[in-house]
């Protein structure tokens, strides 16, 4: 190898560890990035502003946020996607009255990595227009062992029809309806 060739051979070669190095790096990225990423959070207040602002009311039977008391209904911690999911439904089925009913509070819901306590989970007025709506629009995704009717959005959301306890309680797997 002459002196010229060397220094070409040289150049090729860093240019191609370089390109290795980007590839390699990019693939660990893809591997070990939105999958494993902690849901972003709001805060009670936050999400409570959010949903003022949507027109959608949040109710409580106990006529409280406290995180920790079951008869509270709170938004402390719950994700940033099942807040923007349920003010995209509002906006998507047009039903004026959209009423929360329950949310993070601890010891009333069934726990789980997709449940209430997690973030995962809202639970709303079961209204004709909501009602209405998801069964017009959602596809059925059979049902619980308790016979609760569950519904699957065209984003992949959960809807169930939890009619005993006259509310439908959603799951959002993401912010869209
Ligand atoms: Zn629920």
């Amino acid at each position: 190898m002459t002196h010229s060739h060397l220094e070409v051979f040289l150049k090729r070669a860093t240019r191609w560890s370089s390109v290795l190095l980007a590839v390699s790096t990019a693939g660990v990225v893809a591997v070990a990035g939105p999958a494993d990423a902690a849901p972003a959070k709001y805060t009670h207040s936050q999400a409570k502003a959010l949903l003022d602002k949507a027109g959608i009311r949040v109710s409580s039977s106990g006529n409280c946020s406290n995180v920790n008391n079951p008869r509270c209904t709170s938004l402390q911690g719950i994700n940033r996607t099942t807040v923007s999911g349920l003010i995209r439904f509002k906006r998507i089925s047009k039903c004026s009255n959209i009423t929360v009913t329950g949310g993070t509070e601890r010891g009333v819901h069934a726990k789980g990595p997709y449940g209430h306590e997690a973030g995962y989970k809202i639970d709303i007025s079961r209204t004709p227009c909501v009602t209405g709506f998801v069964n017009k629009n959602f596809k059925r995704a059979g049902q619980r062992k308790d016979g609760t009717r569950l519904f699957r959005s065209m984003n992949k959301n959960v809807y169930a029809d939890e009619r005993s306890r006259n509310h439908w309680d959603i799951l959002y797997y993401n912010g869209s309806a």
